[in-house]
């Protein structure tokens, strides 16, 4: 299987991890659409939202939690920030490997595009 997400989860694709933990690390996305834009995603490689099970709960507490923490130190904790789950292509995921957009540091618009 030729996962990016994979490869960087595994080192084969060296990319900077800036936070890690048991179940999921933290990267800077590679064409940031806001001053802080951040990928938080599972080691386990999982295709979507639509793939999840009650099994990953934990999981999903830890991203959620990881996301908190990483806002906390780009300095956008108490001004806002967005997190995003992209699922399926009409929404515009792009990489089939489940990952939260942690996205802040500008006012963002609402509707999304
Ligand atoms: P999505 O469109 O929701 O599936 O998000 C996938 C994101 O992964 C996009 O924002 C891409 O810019 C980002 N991306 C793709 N390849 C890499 C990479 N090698 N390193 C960091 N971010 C990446």
């Amino acid at each position: 299987m030729d996962c990016i997400f994979c490869g960087i989860v595994n080192g084969s694709l060296p990319t900077e991890l800036i936070y890690e933990g048991d179940q999921i690390v933290a990267f800077r996305d590679i064409t940031p659409q806001a001053p802080t834009h951040v990928l938080i995603v599972p080691r386990e490689h999982i295709e979507s939202v639509a793939a999840l099970g009650e099994a990953h709960t934990p999981l999903l507490g830890e991203m959620f939690l990881a996301a908190q923490e990483i806002a906390q130190q780009e300095g956008i904790g108490e001004t806002g920030y967005r997190l995003v789950f992209n699922c399926g292509r009409a929404a515009g995921q792009s990489v089939d490997h489940l990952h939260l957009h942690l996205l802040g540091g500008r006012k963002l618009g609402w509707p999304p595009g």
